[in-house]
């Protein structure tokens, strides 16, 4: 059935794209700014839809060159208010700070207008869960791990297809507990698996000698709170810390004040109205969500829509990066009949 989709959305985005159709809508909807969100910037293999291949991302900003459509964030956003000449712009956006966004300076990706949140309390530290729990999944020197008495059952994880199993179900389970049952069950589950970190492994998260060497080559480091948690879970007091304590230190460490922070998680259940009147009175300009969809002349800059990028994304159902698939999802009719399912 997913293949059968996969061809189904592969065929009309080709029909769109190509016969002139996305380029009338585009024409017709006016304009808007598609700001992508990546978090890591690698090859090896991924659990999770968070990573993209430095090539993969290449040939997105080859095509969005081409059509002289990729801006930095700020850019994007006076487009959006005037630039008439400019349907449709697109902004690059990396969460969270990992170590693999220095990439970002080699020679295929060098210049690429980009902004980058960091979550400060992992900067030099310890990854996010998600990756702290990967990570113990492949370095366990345990196998069973028993979460029987949560109701997800046990799992054998010598064998690859329960590895999968285990970080498809548990991460999902983690997100809807309350913040302290969260970090008591994270920390059961590592205590259960017992990671032993390879020696000398490169680490998962950038220092602030790495951040402070993107933003000296035009990168823009925007916040993304201190410990990534999600505000909706956490009380006042809590939030407020977070996300001042995040801006404090953006700004001892690179000497300004962040304009742009992303809301971590940021699908409508993980921030509400108090966070974004706490990102607007930390003097932030900009507020980024996960919610999906390309921003308008009316959108709220402290609701930015995003469109999760990663490896497999924008392929053809035969595996090919598809750049029909990439403007017609992002800015075309395949993302407006999205956006209608969704509403
Ligand atoms: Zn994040």
């Amino acid at each position: 059935m997913t293949k059968f989709n996969g061809w189904i959305r592969y065929l009309f985005a080709l029909a769109f794209h190509y016969s002139g159709l996305d380029a009338v809508y585009r024409l017709l909807a006016g304009r808007g700014l598609v700001v992508l969100m990546l978090h890591r910037l690698r090859d090896e293999h991924d659990y999770y839809p968070l990573s993209t291949h430095c090539d993969t991302l290449a040939r997105l900003i080859e095509w969005m060159r081409a059509q002289d459509a990729l801006v930095a964030l700020d850019q994007g956003l006076a487009r959006l208010a005037e630039g008439k000449r400019h349907p449709v712009s697109y902004a690059i956006t990396l969460d969270d700070g990992y170590r693999d966004n220095l990439r970002l300076l080699q020679p295929a990706l060098a210049g690429t207008p980009a902004t980058v949140y960091v979550a400060t309390g992992h900067i030099g530290g310890e990854p996010i869960w998600a990756y702290r729990l990967s990570r113990a999944v492949e370095t366990r020197s345990q196998d069973l791990l028993d979460l029987a008495e949560h109701g997800l059952g046990r799992f054998d994880l010598s064998v690859p297809s329960e590895r999968v199993r285990a970080l498809d179900l548990i991460p999902p389970w983690l997100k809807q507990l309350a913040h302290d049952d969260f970090e008591l069950r994270l920390e059961e589950i590592l205590r259960q698996l017992r990671p032993a970190e390879p020696e000398g492994a490169a680490p998962d998260m950038m220092d602030w000698s790495d951040v402070r060497t993107l933003d000296e080559n035009g990168i823009e480091i925007g916040g993304h709170t201190c410990s990534h948690v999600l505000l909706s879970r956490v009380d006042d007091a809590t939030a407020r810390s977070e996300i001042e304590g995040c801006t404090r230190d953006i700004e001892r460490e690179l000497g300004r004040h962040p304009r742009h922070f992303a809301y971590p998680n940021g699908t409508a259940q993980d921030f509400g109205s108090r966070d974004v009147d706490l990102v607007k009175r930390a003097g932030y300009a900009t507020a980024a969500t996960s919610i999906e969809g390309i921003n308008r002349p009316g959108t709220s800059p402290y609701l930015l829509l995003r469109h999760n990028v990663h490896e497999a994304r924008y392929r053809a159902p035969h595996g090919e990066l598809s750049r029909a698939l990439f403007f017609s999802e992002t800015s075309g009719l395949l993302g407006m009949l999205r956006a209608r399912r969704v509403a």
